[in-house]
């Protein structure tokens, strides 16, 4: 049998919430959603893996939070920090790279949702920008 590779680790600020990463992360996408926006308290990104690779080794303050018809976000109730977004029905799950413990080793690939961003910043460097690119795609290189 494989045994699978510990890849990065990390967990909210209180630490009622830990998790282990058992895949090579994905590339960070910067998501200008409002909702996103909203939870995080400024911008928010997320890398994915897939969620059979992820195992919570705490979780005793994770509370999710069905933030729209499809989609629900993870978050620490006793801390407040906002790290987990996924479909209701599966598919990658998304990681705020601001939990993870250090050095992540990840990049910022791309912005996404930017017909949405916040009049408070400026959107001026020269990563790609996609409007309506979902948070859990795999494919994030430009072309
Ligand atoms: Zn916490
Ligand atoms: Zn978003």
């Amino acid at each position: 049998m494989e045994t699978k590779k510990l890849r990065a680790s990390g967990g909210c600020l209180c630490g009622g919430i830990r998790f282990e990463i058992y895949q090579p992360l994905r590339p960070v996408v910067v998501c200008h959603c409002k909702q996103c926006r909203q939870t995080a308290g400024y911008l928010n990104g997320f890398t994915v893996c897939l969620p059979e690779n992820l195992i919570l080794t705490r979780e005793e303050t994770l509370t999710w939070y069905e933030s729209s018809a499809e989609a629900k976000r993870g978050f620490c109730n006793k801390c407040g920090s906002s790290i987990f977004w996924t479909y209701k029905a599966g598919g990658n799950m998304g990681i705020a790279p601001g939990s993870l413990d250090e050095p992540t080793n990840l990049r910022t690939a791309m912005h996404i949702y930017t017909e949405f961003a916040g009049d408070y910043y400026e959107l001026n460097d020269d990563l790609p920008k996609r409007p309506g690119q979902r948070h859990d795609d795999d494919i994030l290189e430009p072309g």
